[in-house]
């Protein structure tokens, strides 16, 4: 494909709103567009990764038995009402009414649509085990879209079911969906872990999800570096109380379990980001009386908080890296004018440092009756991978370590959650009908390629694995000009496509800098480009993960690419 003939949209400079780098370079490199919040358009370089995508997980799919389908995205309500989510799903459910005033909603995942298909058509054993899957748009109205492609209100997701006759047919349709998973990130180039997660049943094995390792990813992943036990934080704290009654850290119970706590533990906990502790107080202070701790130098911080705050009472505070304890004026603040380094704790009734209350900006993410010192102290905030004392494995006693992830992947046993409620049963050998014991498997396929442009950047732009990358060469001319340049490079340009490598060629009348920048941005795995040495048959060819380029005779090309 020539760079001029497709749509290649490229910004020299970060949108203002994008926080996630994966974000920000997709805007950059043209793999994507906002139509409206949560919603994107793909453009020619991120469909054709998706599309890589896509083929990656149809083939581990059909590997592991799995049969694809198609089901609609418009759902009638009396299907969510049988399952008796019409009521459970709540706001994220987006709901529609027809022109005859009928309800309807649009798929935000597909048990109801699939349990009633197969209901109709699969009425003996003998057809089962089934596994379906589909890859189809999803909505859900998001209460909070945010970081491009990794929370989206339409997202494209793969969801695969299983229908078996019995839990021990379950356990292999689990387990099988579970290697497929395996393989479909590690072919990604994906750093992840599959972690035990909390289904809301007893017994921890029964669902899990696959994290991305990713600073901003908004998830807890918890692990053991002793017996290698993985969970999410839900889970490993409800089970590390288990184990230890009353150690768990839940909201109420903070001020009941007196003891330090770091601030890197409170973020945990609330599982959280720190910057959300930051930003609690402008759900807290709102005309209250704030307490306000700021790490870091404590003169320039006082300063600059009275400043900013317009602050009165400041106090300095024992050991604590505490420096102002102030009486907010209405409406003095809100989330875009607290510097990084400052933490906030609101404090209904500062008097006596009484009542105080901590938090994050998400609802239930609160503590009263917090007393600095006894129950928390500000530690290096930032640093969520080291291991806190007291947070110990519930299996070996080792120290858990942390770390955050993206959700990119969920596995869950469902058993008889829809069959028995939509009443979709099959004839077992003995003529007894049951419900059918079932099982789903989601991959964020959108959220997907986002994690892994997450993992896969360098400060010019993205670095995409081979196996996911819109082509394979990046093909530059410096001077098409030069009919020399020219003939080389359209030789090689029908060559390697006559070979089968996917070549994006770049023959613009652009500055040769434009030209590289553009290409370290796309990150496409090798840049070829002809220039001045072109009269002797050479070319310079760089690989976009090493830093130094080579020459190489252009006769030897397609070897080379072998
Ligand atoms: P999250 O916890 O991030 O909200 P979820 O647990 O609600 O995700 P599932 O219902 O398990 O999501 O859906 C299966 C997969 O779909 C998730 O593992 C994730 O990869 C993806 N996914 C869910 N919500 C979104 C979204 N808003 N945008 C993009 N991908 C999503
Ligand atoms: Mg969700
Ligand atoms: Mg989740
Ligand atoms: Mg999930």
């Amino acid at each position: 494909m020539r760079l001029n003939q497709t749509l290649i949209p490229t910004l020299r400079d970060d949108p203002s709103d994008a926080e996630a780098n994966s974000h920000r370079f997709m805007i950059r490199a043209g793999l994507i567009r906002q139509l409206a919040s949560g919603v994107y358009s793909y453009l020619p370089l991120g469909y054709r990764v998706l599309r890589k995508l896509e083929a990656i997980i149809r083939e581990e799919m059909e590997k592991a038995e799995a049969v694809e389908v198609l089901l609609p995205s418009l759902h009638p309500a009396e299907l969510w009402q049988q399952s008796g989510r019409w009521d459970l799903y709540g706001d994220d459910l987006m709901r529609l009414k027809d022109r005859h005033g009928r309800p309807f909603a649009l798929g935000a995942t597909h048990e109801e649509a699939i349990t009633s298909l197969v209901r109709d058509e699969v009425k003996t054993y003998k057809r089962l085990p089934l596994t379906l899957f589909q890859i189809q748009t999803k909505f859900r109205d998001e209460r909070r879209p945010r970081y491009g492609l990794l929370r989206g209100r339409e997202f494209l997701m793969k969801d695969a079911y299983s229908f078996d006759a019995d839990t021990s047919g379950l356990d292999r349709s689990y387990s099988r969906m579970y290697d497929a998973y395996t393989a479909i990130f590690t072919r990604c180039g994906l750093r992840f872990r599959a972690i035990e997660a909390d289904s809301g049943s007893i017994g921890g094995t029964d669902t899990h999800e696959f994290m991305a390792v990713c600073d901003i990813g908004e998830d807890t992943i918890v692990h053991c570096g002793g017996c290698g036990y993985a969970a999410n934080l839900e889970l490993a704290v409800s089970a590390s109380s288990a184990a230890e009654p009353g150690s768990a850290l839940t909201a109420p119970s903070l001020a009941e379990t007196p003891g330090v706590r770091t601030i890197a533990q409170l973020t945990r906990f609330l599982n959280v980001m720190p910057e959300q502790i930051v930003k609690s107080i402008a759900l807290l202070a709102d005309e209250r009386p704030v307490l306000v701790l700021v790490r870091g130098d404590r003169e320039m911080n006082e300063t600059k908080v009275k400043r900013l705050l317009g602050a009165a009472d400041v106090q300095l505070m024992g050991e604590l890296e505490i420096t102002g304890l102030l009486r907010s004026a209405p409406g003095f603040i809100g989330p875009v004018n607290i510097p990084e380094n400052v933490m906030i704790v609101a404090d209904e009734e500062v008097r006596g440092l009484r009542d105080i209350v901590i938090g994050a900006n998400e609802l239930d993410r609160h503590w009263t009756g917090v007393t600095p010192e006894r129950d928390f102290r500000i530690d290096r905030y930032g640093d969520l991978r080291s291991a806190a004392d007291g947070d110990r494995c519930c299996r070996c006693g080792q120290p858990l370590l942390f770390d955050k992830g993206i959700e990119v992947g969920h596995v869950f046993k469902l058993g008889t959650r829809y069959s028995e409620a939509m009443r979709a049963s099959f004839l077992d050998d003995s003529g007894r009908s049951l419900p059918y014991i079932m099982g789903c498997y989601g991959i964020g396929v959108s959220r997907l390629l986002a994690a892994i442009v997450e993992q896969h950047h360098d400060e010019s732009g993205i670095v995409w694995p081979e196996s996911i990358a819109p082509y394979r060469v990046h093909l530059i001319v410096i001077q098409p000009k030069d009919p020399v340049q020219l003939e080389l490079a359209e030789r090689l340009y029908r060559d390697l496509q006559a070979s089968g490598v996917e070549v994006l060629f770049d023959d613009r009348s652009e500055r040769p800098g434009a030209k590289f920048a553009d290409a370290d941005l796309i990150g496409i795995p090798l840049r070829i480009t002809v220039g001045k040495r072109a009269a002797d048959g050479f070319v310079e060819c760089k690989r976009r993960y090493e830093p130094d380029s080579f020459e190489l005779e252009a006769a030897k090309l397609g070897e080379h690419l072998q």
